[in-house]
């Protein structure tokens, strides 16, 4: 029953030594140093601050702290993770959040899929799959909207037929983050009839390589592309990427939709609160007439009441974090996280674009822009927040529902 499933390759001494140490201050600083060494290294003479916000930096510095071993920080040895209690790994996302690292690209792989895995997947997948995320050489993606899918997504239609030894695949996924570079696909198709709704849903893992798999980017408003349309046109899947049994992907989707919710956003959370301590620093270099920003009573209210969300919203990170340590898929709770985390990061960066003034018509990327437009980026990328991972207005209909047993 215990037997070692997956095994981690070779890690980093300095990391290994980190990891063990019983001093919880040598921990924080060793894993401060580390980092801000470890950015230094690969930005080289360049400010790694303009490059943070850029996908190929990001992903890059993801893979380096993975391949040096600090990835799969909760998982259980068996699997190859370093099996660290939670105050640890919410010092990990401190530090990393305190010196501004990029966020990673790989977060549906480490923050949806790896937890489903854990609680869902076969020994067989288990021990094929988690070393992709151990080292970060798997990116993965998320196959659930469709052209006319998003909110109610038990009416999907790409459907997977049988065949021999597998499916076949025919069908239209759009608003997939990262398709263009990941590697595998954890996608919801139809196996049951048309009218069947949830009980007729399947999760396939699919291998983006597929022969028949088209994938287009779709530019955003910030001018990346970071999501894409996939098409499939009779793609091959076998039955070992079946993830749980035929037509019972329904509850698997909804024990990821919970970490998509709740754990999944904890990084994000934990960077809040350093996110507006820059906007605090803004503000109080930032000249208004014969004063400054934060002179402003009404900036400075603003600010309060972002600092009360963040302390709000750090109670309920960690609660969730207890809540994965027993095993527990988090319920609404993960749906007030989402909501109340992608409201107050849009105030955030609407207060940011208050404070910066004529300066905030700079664009993203823009050489003259202060910090070359990281809060115009920023402000622009938040308009998507509210309606990833289910927009607001279905965040309320669940807390409504299931949170407080509302009628429908
Ligand atoms: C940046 C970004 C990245 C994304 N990444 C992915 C990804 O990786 N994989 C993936 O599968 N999807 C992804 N999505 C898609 C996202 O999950 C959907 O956009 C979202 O679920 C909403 O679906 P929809 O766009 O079809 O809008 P619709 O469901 O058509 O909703 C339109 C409007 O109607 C409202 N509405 C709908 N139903 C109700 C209701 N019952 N009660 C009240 N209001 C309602 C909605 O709130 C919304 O305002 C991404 C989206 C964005 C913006």
């Amino acid at each position: 029953m215990n037997r070692q499933v997956v095994t981690r390759g070779h890690i980093d001494d300095e990391v290994a030594a980190i990891i063990a140490a019983t001093d919880d201050d040598v921990f924080r600083r060793g894993v401060r140093d580390w980092l801000a060494s470890a950015l230094q290294r690969l930005a080289g003479s360049t400010d790694w601050r303009t490059r943070a916000i850029r996908r190929d930096f990001r992903l890059e510095f993801e893979t380096y702290l993975c391949r040096a071993g600090f990835s799969a920080l909760g998982w259980p040895r068996r699997y190859g993770g370093h099996a660290l209690d939670l105050a640890r790994q919410a010092v990990f996302l401190e530090e990393h959040s305190r010196i501004e690292a990029p966020l990673p690209v790989n977060m549906i792989g480490h923050g949806i899929v790896a937890p489903t895995l854990l609680a869902h997947g076969s020994e067989e997948q288990k021990e094929r799959f988690l070393p992709g995320l151990l080292d970060n050489g798997t990116i993965w993606c998320q196959g659930y909207s469709e052209p006319s899918t998003g909110s109610d997504l038990a009416s999907l239609s790409t459907r997977a037929t049988r065949c021999e030894g597998g499916y076949r695949v025919n069908g239209q996924k759009i608003w997939t983050s990262f398709a263009d570079v990941a590697h595998r696909c954890f996608c919801l198709v139809r196996t049951g009839d048309a009218g069947s709704r949830h009980r007729g849903i399947t999760v396939l893992l699919v291998d983006m390589k597929s022969p028949g798999i088209t994938v287009t980017p779709i530019r955003q408003i910030t001018g990346d592309a970071d999501y894409c349309a996939v098409f499939f046109d009779d793609v091959f899947v076998p039955d070992t990427d079946r993830l749980g049994e035929e037509n019972a992907g329904w509850s698997i989707a909804m024990a990821a939709a919970g970490f998509e919710r709740g754990t999944y956003f904890i990084p994000r959370i934990v960077r809040l609160r350093s996110e507006l301590e820059q906007i605090v620093r803004l503000a109080a270099r930032t000249p208004r007439g014969d004063a400054r920003a934060i002179d402003d009573p009404r900036i400075r209210l603003e600010i309060g009441e972002l600092l009360n969300d963040c302390t709000a919203l750090r109670a309920l990170a960690d609660d969730m974090l207890r809540r994965t340590a027993r095993n527990e898929t988090p319920g609404a709770e993960g749906s007030v996280v989402k909501l109340l985390w992608s409201e107050a990061h849009q105030r955030l960066y609407q207060l940011g674009m208050e404070i910066l003034g004529t300066d905030a018509i700079l664009g993203p990327g823009e050489e003259c822009a202060p910090r070359h437009g990281a809060v115009q980026f920023q402000f622009l990328w938040t308009r998507a927040e509210t309606i990833l991972a289910g927009t607001s207005e279905i965040m309320r209909n669940i807390i409504a529902e299931r949170g407080l047993g509302l009628p429908r």
